[in-house]
């Protein structure tokens, strides 16, 4: 193993690389990762010199209070190689500013700007050869925040584990997915944990999404706690209706994901003429406008698909299905998304980043 120092970053090189041994054209999602991984601990309230050194399993005290109160905050964003061999981040700034806001809700601390943007591009420049060009191809990469005190008292750690891995993806077209509208279980509540990007929020949907799935659904799309009347998001994406021609999508509130997807869905789709209302939208509305024919398409928007489009949608035992369009609004502004994160067209917004 090589050692050296790059800026402010410790880095230890793998003598080998794993990726001969890939299948790219068959990867499961989320089960290959690359070479190297970042480290940053928090220790004597400082982050201490970040790392980066070859991916491999960690020891951790049992007591590890992350283990048993879920002091835990994460993100998801991705890399991708345009037909140049250039790498590129989308809007990276907000994912980093995300990680904040959930590491605040979480009382944990907040991570530096320089180390994050640093760690991150060094990490990809290392392990470049994992980002194959094409679109569809991507690095999804994962950063997160864990607390590692070792001390089983319910109160904030004092010592964290900042970190990010990395997991070659490839976008297969998974068709259309059919969901349930939740109408007894919640993803979150008024004054909860919901916006953030907290660990605990995806173990509380399993069980819930668990239950549809043996109904058929793929995914439940969550509705305000109070009356499980107002659309909110789906398990990890923003969800987007579209009514005749105007797009839909529910206000940010304390219950909902800021999603950078939905936020440049939204631009994207003014930029192009279509009407976009964010607004409560709600389960009647949109049982009406199917009945009436005025509901056009459903869609989910996160960085993992970009956009999913929806088929179908039960609520109460009712099954809606929504018809088949010709240039769906889910596929030209998934097209238009794709074009700029893989450097293929204009970004006048200024969203790519180069590696
Ligand atoms: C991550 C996530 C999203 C999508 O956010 P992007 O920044 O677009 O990836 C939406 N909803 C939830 C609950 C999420 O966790």
């Amino acid at each position: 193993m090589t050692k050296h120092t790059s800026h402010e970053i410790d880095i230890v090189k793998s003598d080998t690389t794993k990726i001969d041994a890939v299948d790219f054209d068959n990867l499961i999602f989320g089960r290959t990762f690359t070479d190297h991984m970042f480290i940053c601990d928090y220790e004597n309230d400082e982050w201490q010199t970040p790392k980066i050194i070859p991916y491999q399993p960690m020891t951790m005290d049992p007591s590890a209070r992350v283990f048993h109160y879920g002091q835990a905050v994460f993100e998801g964003m991705k890399a991708y190689k345009d037909d140049d061999g250039k790498v590129w981040l989308f809007r990276p700034e907000d994912n980093f500013n995300r990680i904040n806001k959930s590491a605040a809700r979480l009382a944990m601390p907040e991570f530096p700007k320089d180390y994050f943007m640093e760690g991150l591009t060094t990490l990809l420049k290392m392990d470049s050869a994992w980002v194959k060009p094409g679109k569809g191809n991507s690095l999804y990469i994962r950063p997160f925040i864990i607390a590692t005190d070792p001390a089983i008292s319910a109160s904030p750690s004092s010592n964290y584990r900042f970190m990010i891995i990395c997991a070659p993806a490839k976008a297969y077209y998974t068709g259309k997915i059919r969901v349930l509208i939740a109408e007894e279980y919640s993803r979150s509540a008024n004054g909860g944990v919901g916006f953030a990007k907290a660990a605990g929020n995806y173990a509380a949907q399993f069980y819930p999404t668990s239950l549809a799935q043996k109904k058929g659904f793929q995914q439940v799309i969550w509705t305000d706690a109070d009356t499980h009347e107002r659309l909110e998001e789906a398990g990890t994406m923003n969800v987007f209706f579209r009514i005749n021609d105007t797009l839909i999508t529910a206000p940010l509130s304390d219950r909902i994901l800021d999603g950078v997807t939905r936020r440049s869905i939204i631009q994207l789709a003014e930029d192009n003429g279509i009407e976009v209302q964010v607004r409560p939208i709600t389960v009647t509305e949109i049982k009406e406008a199917s009945k009436n024919g005025s509901l056009k398409e459903i869609f989910g928007a996160g960085t993992a698909v970009v956009i999913s489009p929806i088929s179908a949608f039960e609520h109460a035992e009712e099954l809606f299905e929504l018809p088949t369009i010709e240039n769906s609004y889910a596929d030209t502004l998934k097209d238009k998304m794709l074009n700029i994160q893989h450097n293929l067209d204009a970004d006048k917004h200024g969203w790519r980043y180069k590696v």
